[in-house]
């Protein structure tokens, strides 16, 4: 059985990882992370292997030049993100249906690599100042990265109609009721 990939993008702080998360624990879709690698540094809260690989940027640049991505991004400057074609083929090989926190433009870009095989969704928070909250409230990065990371946000809400399905994550429940009946349509045949 070839499973299918799902895609979640949206600028930092909307709750997108928060959503795949839960999705994730909930182990109802036959679900796989596709573990990205990225040169950024590691959270207190994240795990290497799980959560990315975290790498340096030389070995990321190695890798880009030994064409070991299917798409990769400079979302922040000098911090790189990229996803490995040899984390989804063996996904999907067993059979997986795939899931993916990537930013908007690798969002479109695996969409368009697999066309109608990958559902491409767009979260969208209530405001950029709620988005700035959540960032905050996270407790994750330090003011000038929240600063590029809110910086961005506009700029990348701007490509929300290019997505297959938008989200509004504003209250979080009802955000995934609505991201669950999505993925029963899409996983219905
Ligand atoms: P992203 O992966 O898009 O950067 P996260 O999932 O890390 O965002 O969420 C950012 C912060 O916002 C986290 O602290 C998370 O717990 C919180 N959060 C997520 N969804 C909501 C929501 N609907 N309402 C309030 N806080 C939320
Ligand atoms: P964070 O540093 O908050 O984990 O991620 C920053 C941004 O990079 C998020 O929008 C996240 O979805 C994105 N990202 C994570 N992995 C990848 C990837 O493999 N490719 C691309 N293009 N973006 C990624």
């Amino acid at each position: 059985m070839i499973g299918k990939l799902i895609i979640f993008s949206a600028p930092s702080g909307s709750g997108k990882t928060t959503i795949v998360h839960r999705l994730l624990k909930e182990d109802k879709y036959n679900l796989c992370f596709s573990v990205s690698a990225t040169s950024r540094q590691p959270r207190h809260t994240e795990t290497h292997g799980k959560d990315y690989y975290f790498i340096t940027p030389d070995e990321f640049r190695s890798k880009v030049s030994k064409g070991e991505f299917l798409e990769w991004e400079e979302v922040y400057e000098d911090k790189y993100y990229g996803t490995l074609k040899s984390e989804v083929e063996r996904l999907l090989n067993e059979g997986k249906n795939v899931i993916f926190d990537v930013d908007v433009v690798g969002g479109l870009n695996i969409k368009k690599y697999y066309g109608d095989k990958a559902l491409a969704l767009f979260v969208q928070p209530p405001s950029v100042e709620e988005l700035e909250k959540r960032l905050i409230g996270r407790a994750t990065d330090d003011a000038a990265t929240i600063q590029k990371r809110v910086d961005k946000a506009t700029y990348e809400l701007s490509f929300a109609g290019k997505f297959d399905r938008v989200v509004i994550n504003d209250v979080l429940e009802d955000a995934m009721t609505e991201t669950r009946k999505i993925l029963d349509e899409y996983l219905a045949y």
